[in-house]
């Protein structure tokens, strides 16, 4: 099988200075969005452990969930293709035309049952996705966001780029997989900041200790959008800020997630959050490929 992601191509790649100098010892960046153009970042991980064990349970479908800009849909599509299975991706609303997201789902073989808001809900009810998707063989349910124990655990296998001189791991969340992931195999000192592109955290937090041992320590910390309205909003000053990041860093970042870490992250600079030996170190979890609705306003691609 010629699945085409290669660990070898993560970078750590150090910010330029003139973004924290005098403020902290050093600010790097994990590149995961080097890994794959569509498989991008932490979506990769989150999803390894569950095909691995589609392919050695001999399940045929990997049947998942998402909205029409969801990461994990376009994720999970070009993955599944390349281990030989059929997807299904249950999409939330439907749609005239399909975003470029979807779209690209489709061309990956993904076949997509839409369902209304309301009938989204009913996701974690039992029997009801293997209801709509009674007419495929042999189904592997992923969860939204691929967040299940395989996925935390795949998660968790991001923790061999980070060395251990680091104080403090940034990473955006969505749906709290990948901290819970990290959390669990990090070294308990260093101190995991969590950004949440919507204006609450509750579900996240819910979902993160679910997966922690209760004797956990304090050592992560969640930060909410308090600045652009929510998951998936963005303004000008949003856009302005991922450009002049990219010609300071040559580092295209996202709309949705990546962005709103760094710039919440350079608001926590400004107002001395940071000790001048803290060594920062900022997870690239990928998504540029739902850049395409804003692309024509970006300096990069
Ligand atoms: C999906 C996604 C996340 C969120 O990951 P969770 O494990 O669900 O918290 C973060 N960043 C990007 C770019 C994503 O696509």
């Amino acid at each position: 099988m010629g699945i085409i992601i290669d660990d070898r191509r993560v970078v750590i790649q150090p910010l330029n200075k003139c973004r924290y100098k005098g403020k902290v010892a050093a600010m790097d960046m994990l590149r995961l969005d080097l890994l794959h153009p569509t498989i991008s970042g932490n979506k990769w991980y989150k999803l390894r452990l569950n095909l691995g064990y589609a392919i050695e349970k001999g399940f045929k479908t990997i049947v998942t969930f998402g909205g029409a800009f969801s990461n994990h849909l376009a994720a999970t599509a070009f993955a599944a293709r390349q281990f030989g299975l059929q997807s299904v991706g249950i999409v939330r609303g439907s749609f005239d035309t399909l975003t470029p997201t979807l779209q690209q789902c489709r061309e990956n073989g993904m076949e997509l049952i839409f369902v209304t808001h309301d009938d989204y809900r009913n996701k974690h009810q039992p029997g009801w996705a293997e209801n709509l998707v009674a007419h495929f063989d042999e189904i592997l349910i992923i969860p939204e966001g691929g967040a299940n124990e395989r996925g935390r655990a795949g998660a968790g296998l991001i923790d061999r780029f980070v060395r251990s001189s680091y104080t403090h791991v940034a990473l955006s969340v969505g749906t709290g997989t990948t901290l819970a992931g990290l959390r669990l195999k990090l070294n308990p000192l260093q101190h995991l900041l969590g950004f949440v592109p919507m204006k609450q955290s509750t579900e996240q937090r819910q979902h993160i200790i679910g997966h922690l041992p209760s004797e956990q320590p304090e050592n992560w910390t969640l930060f909410n959008d308090t600045r652009f309205g929510g998951f998936g909003k963005w303004n000008d000053e949003l856009l302005h800020f991922m450009n002049s990041f990219y010609e300071d860093n040559k580092i295209p970042l996202d709309i949705v997630y990546t962005s709103k870490m760094m710039y919440n992250l350079e608001q926590m600079l400004t107002d001395n959050y940071f000790s001048t030996f803290h060594k920062i170190l900022c997870i690239h979890s990928g998504g540029l490929q739902g850049n395409v609705s804003v692309q024509e306003q970006l300096i990069y691609k």
